[in-house]
């Protein structure tokens, strides 16, 4: 079987699919130690959700300043070449070392290489839609640059929204918007694969009874996460309802996570300490706010954690150990959180201005069905299954193919990193034996 067709040719080392931060870091340890590597991201820049996060916890530095010094190191790498907006179609195992992929590449629409990032096309350009990266707080413009730190930091054009009226084409100095460019296929050769497609948020539509898209001060913990970026879309902390500076913000923890009633039984493993972190922040920006969080049990497990949480509480931070059942909107754009008081033994209700759904952490289960040969195992919560989990963590079920990160469950960005190394260290190993 051959997926050969009329398709541009290119080979390298290792394909490593998704650049968040542990896709990232495999492509930049393989690339150090002289393999060529073909790096894919479907979205528009590299960095993942990392490069969207405010700070980080326990040690409360800037997600930005990690990121963005990783990012510029992989786009430079001589050994790695990045294709964003693509994603493999297929991905066939001709034999030991020897795989073959079919990679697609959408149509930018502006020839990265020549475009400065000056941002006249977004200024030209009449129509406005809702930023995705900003996670639907804000709008933007169809032609646009994704965000600020972006890399690459060049426009794209949302062909989908576009009227085609031109005016981005007349603005532009460097005239390198091109609306001929049409979707590329290309044939890839490599010897090893690293899945690092990481994870997908629970979407709380799921939970109407939560009220999030009909109350607009119900929100996510990543558009709170986007409020807080230095990257964010407003100046300061504002619920979206009304404009409004809030001062008495409530977490609901395990937003469709430990709920099998949503389909996902497992502990995300983030979600209570970013909460944590983001009410610390919180205290920074807004001093006069209270913070409430409900909980069912908070799972303070990795090195500095539980002090996190200790310093959160002696901060201010109210925890209460409570099920919360539903929330409903008032007027003024208040929400009523009705909850089940565990301690107590009673059900309450308490008035808050704002409140965040620590939503949880789903498998990206794509990725599985793009193997046309072999069969990429999932584990029984869908994500990619390590087969040999205690002695070769990275393994999967096809000899050749590691996963790095996420993709493989939950956990949080140290362990991400580590993730990817091990996926590194692997797949080394793995090409290293071909010359045996
Ligand atoms: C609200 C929130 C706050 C957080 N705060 C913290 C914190 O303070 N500290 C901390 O340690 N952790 C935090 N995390 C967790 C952190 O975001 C993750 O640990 C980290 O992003 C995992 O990295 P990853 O590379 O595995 O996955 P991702 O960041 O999901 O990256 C995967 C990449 O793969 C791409 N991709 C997916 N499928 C394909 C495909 N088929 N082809 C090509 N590309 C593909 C995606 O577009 C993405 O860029 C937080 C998470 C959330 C949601
Ligand atoms: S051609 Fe499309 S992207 Fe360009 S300015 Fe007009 S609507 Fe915006
Ligand atoms: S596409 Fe042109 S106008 Fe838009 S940011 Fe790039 S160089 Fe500037």
């Amino acid at each position: 079987m051959s997926i050969q067709k009329q398709m541009k040719t290119l080979e390298y080392d290792v394909l490593v699919v998704g650049a968040g931060i542990a896709g990232g870091e495999s492509a930049l340890n393989l690339a150090d130690l002289g393999y060529k590597v073909l790096l894919l991201e479907k979205e528009l820049s590299i960095g993942g959700k990392m490069i969207l996060l405010s700070k980080v916890f326990p040690t409360l530095d800037c997600a930005a300043c990690i990121t963005t010094p990783k990012v510029s190191e992989i786009a430079r790498h001589p050994n790695i070449t990045i294709f964003t907006g693509a994603e493999p179609q297929k991905i066939l195992k001709k034999g030991s070392h020897r795989f073959e992929a079919v990679v697609l590449q959408k149509p930018r629409y502006v020839h990265v290489a020549d475009c400065t990032g000056c941002q006249l096309c977004e200024e030209a350009c009449p129509v406005s839609v809702t930023d995705e990266y900003q996670y639907g707080l804000v709008g933007r413009k169809a032609a646009y640059i994704p965000f600020s730190i972006a890399s690459p930091r060049a426009a794209a054009i949302d062909i989908d929204n576009c009227t085609l009226c031109g005016a981005c084409e007349r603005a532009c100095p460097t005239k390198c918007i091109d609306f001929t460019q049409t979707p590329e296929e290309f044939l890839v050769k490599i010897k090893s694969v690293v899945i690092a497609t990481g994870f997908e948020l629970f979407d709380p539509l799921k939970i109407p009874r939560y009220g999030y898209g009909k109350y607009k001060n119900v929100i996510t913990s990543m558009q709170m996460e986007r409020e807080l970026a230095p990257t964010r879309p407003f100046n300061t902390v504002l619920r979206p309802g009304d404009g409004k500076m809030p001062d008495n913000i409530a977490y609901v923890l395990c937003t469709g996570s430990r709920d099998k009633s949503v389909g996902n039984p497992i502990c995300s493993q983030i979600c209570c300490m970013y909460s944590i972190k983001q009410a610390q922040l919180l205290m920074g920006a807004l001093p006069m706010a209270d913070i409430t969080i409900y909980y069912l049990h908070i799972r303070a497990f990795g090195k500095g954690f539980n002090e996190f949480y200790v310093q959160a509480q002696d901060m201010g931070v109210e925890f209460i150990k409570g099920k919360v059942g539903k929330i409903t909107g008032k007027e003024n754009g208040n929400l009523v959180v009705r909850y089940e008081d565990i301690k107590a033994g009673t059900v309450k209700e308490a008035e808050h201005d704002m409140v965040v759904l620590s939503v949880g952490v789903l498998p990206n289960q794509g990725i599985s069905g793009v193997f046309e040969n072999e069969e990429l195992q999932l584990d029984p919560f869908h994500f990619v299954n390590q087969v040999d989990l205690m002695a070769s963590p990275a393994k999967t079920s096809i000899e050749g193919v590691f996963v790095a990160g996420t993709a493989s469950g939950p956990m949080d960005i140290p362990d991400s990193i580590l993730s990817g190394g091990a996926a590194s260290a692997e797949t080394t190993s793995y090409l290293r034996k071909e010359s045996l």
